[in-house]
């Protein structure tokens, strides 16, 4: 790989090499999966519904279902209406779902197929539904398609009655099902009363029972989902990924929501936990303090690995700056943080991250992509590699220790039952980070012939 000045690569404008990220529908399809018995509808041609259960799939190691309105030439021309009301028609008969969710794709969206007119016209089973999102893959990334599909959920069925449920509903963000359970936990260990949607703990991380489950145990219920139209109050965690969703509900239920980052770390999870408690008006519990203390003491412990050290985060906007607040609480310096998804909010809190904790020489960027990434890091080295496997081929050709974190995770395994939120979580995130820069420690001793410290 050649090396190109900051400027040449600033410069780079038309063209996006190993980007990190993948299209809205893969984002729309994970969102969809976690509603109970719904079955994901790919509005475009097999090819991209593919593509997205495939990219599921390699992710979390299990099936992702998905139906897709299969577009051929005529419907390229004529528009694909026809092909949505024979695959609704087909998909009640021949899967029984209880609620098809929409997604476009972008040859639909290219056509400019009008879904909320088509599913007006549609015959539904009674007591059967479809929604839709529009989720166009030529702007934003999975996770603006996750945001659209949440979105999609609340504007058809969310609906405000004359009593509040005195329940709390819970947007986990683009996370994985054991982030979704370890939410789950601390919920309960707060004793705040909830619904979250989506959840994808059950459907796409569920136990081998030799039986093929079309429609896991797991997911929101549709009930549960008209009812956060009765919340008295949304926690949207995730300010890029849930909190659009948030205001969605708040215009149409008038629910006031709070939008936290994703509890990752110290002070993020503190966050989590002391907005939980001002609703409970309860004791935090000793089980979380006894877990806070804990993450405490490993972090004091690993700190003369991990203090000073420079590390380069890529991935999804909330992940990757949860995950550099909690690096920068263990004295390392995010040198570079770099998001694949649009949106000019990532840099500015990335900016305010490194201000509060006095980091000068950092850099942040949004819609970049990994060639990007690996040309700073040619510029300026770094200590460790955060992110998706993707990076891995940077961390090869540079000799960097590497963790993966975030998604897609399509070549390591167990990942997406272990959470990186919470204090557990970053427990989690100590013991890896910790570790590869001890093997990597090790593995340069060994090399140069050096004694190993022990
Ligand atoms: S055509 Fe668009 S929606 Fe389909 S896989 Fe490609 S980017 Fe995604």
């Amino acid at each position: 790989m050649l090396n190109y000045t900051e400027k040449e690569v600033a410069n780079r404008k038309a063209l996006v090499i190993n980007p990190a990220k993948t299209c809205q529908p893969v984002g729309a399809m994970y969102a969809a999966l976690g509603v109970h018995g719904c079955l994901p509808h790919s509005h475009g041609s097999q090819g991209c519904c593919a593509f997205h259960r495939m990219f599921l799939t390699r992710h979390f190691k299990d099936p992702a279902m998905a139906a897709s309105s299969s577009f051929t030439e005529g419907a390229s021309v004529f528009g694909g209406g026809s092909n949505l009301k024979t695959a609704v028609k087909n998909i009640f008969d021949l899967y029984d779902p209880e609620i098809i969710a929409v997604h476009t794709t972008c040859l639909s969206e290219t056509i400019g197929d009008d879904l909320n007119a088509l599913i007006t016209d549609m015959t539904i089973p009674e007591g059967k539904y479809v929604v839709h999102c529009n989720t166009p893959s030529y702007k934003g990334s999975h996770v603006d398609g996750f945001t659209n599909m949440v979105s999609g959920f609340i504007r058809y069925l969310a609906k405000k009655g004359p009593e509040t449920n005195e329940k709390v509903c819970l947007l986990p963000g683009f996370v994985n099902p054991g982030d979704m359970r370890e939410y789950r936990r601390i919920m309960n260990l707060m004793k705040v009363p909830f619904i979250m949607l989506p959840d994808t703990s059950g459907v796409m991380d569920t136990p081998m029972t030799g039986k093929f489950e079309m429609y896991p145990k797991g997911g929101t219920l549709i009930n549960d989902i008209k009812d956060v139209g009765n919340c008295m109050a949304t926690i949207a965690l995730g300010l890029k990924v849930s909190e659009p969703s948030a205001a969605v509900l708040e215009k149409q239920c008038d629910i006031p929501y709070q939008a936290l980052p994703l509890p990752i770390g110290i002070e993020a999870t503190d966050k989590f936990v002391m907005a939980l408690q001002d609703i409970s008006k309860d004791e935090v519990p000793y089980a979380l303090e006894e877990e806070r203390g804990q993450l405490v003491d490993i972090m004091v412990d690993i700190h003369p690995y991990t203090f000073g050290k420079k590390v380069a985060i890529y991935g999804d906007p909330d992940t990757v700056l949860g995950i550099a607040s909690f690096a920068l609480e263990l004295g390392m310096i995010p040198k570079y943080v770099l998001t694949g998804t649009p949106g000019a909010a990532f840099e500015e809190r990335a900016r305010e991250l490194f201000e509060k904790f006095g980091m000068e020489g950092c850099m942040a960027k949004e819609a970049g992509d990994l060639y990007l990434l690996h040309q700073w890091i040619k510029n300026e080295k770094v200590d460790l590699l955060i992110g998706g496997t993707h990076g891995k081929f940077i961390a090869r050709a540079e000799d960097i220790p590497f963790v993966r974190m975030g998604f897609p995770i399509i070549d390591r395994y167990v990942h997406s039952y272990m959470p990186l939120v919470g204090y557990k979580g970053a427990m989690r995130m100590a013991e890896l980070v910790s570790n590869a820069l001890l093997d990597y420690r090790d593995r340069t001793c060994e090399e140069k012939d050096m004694e190993m410290v022990l």
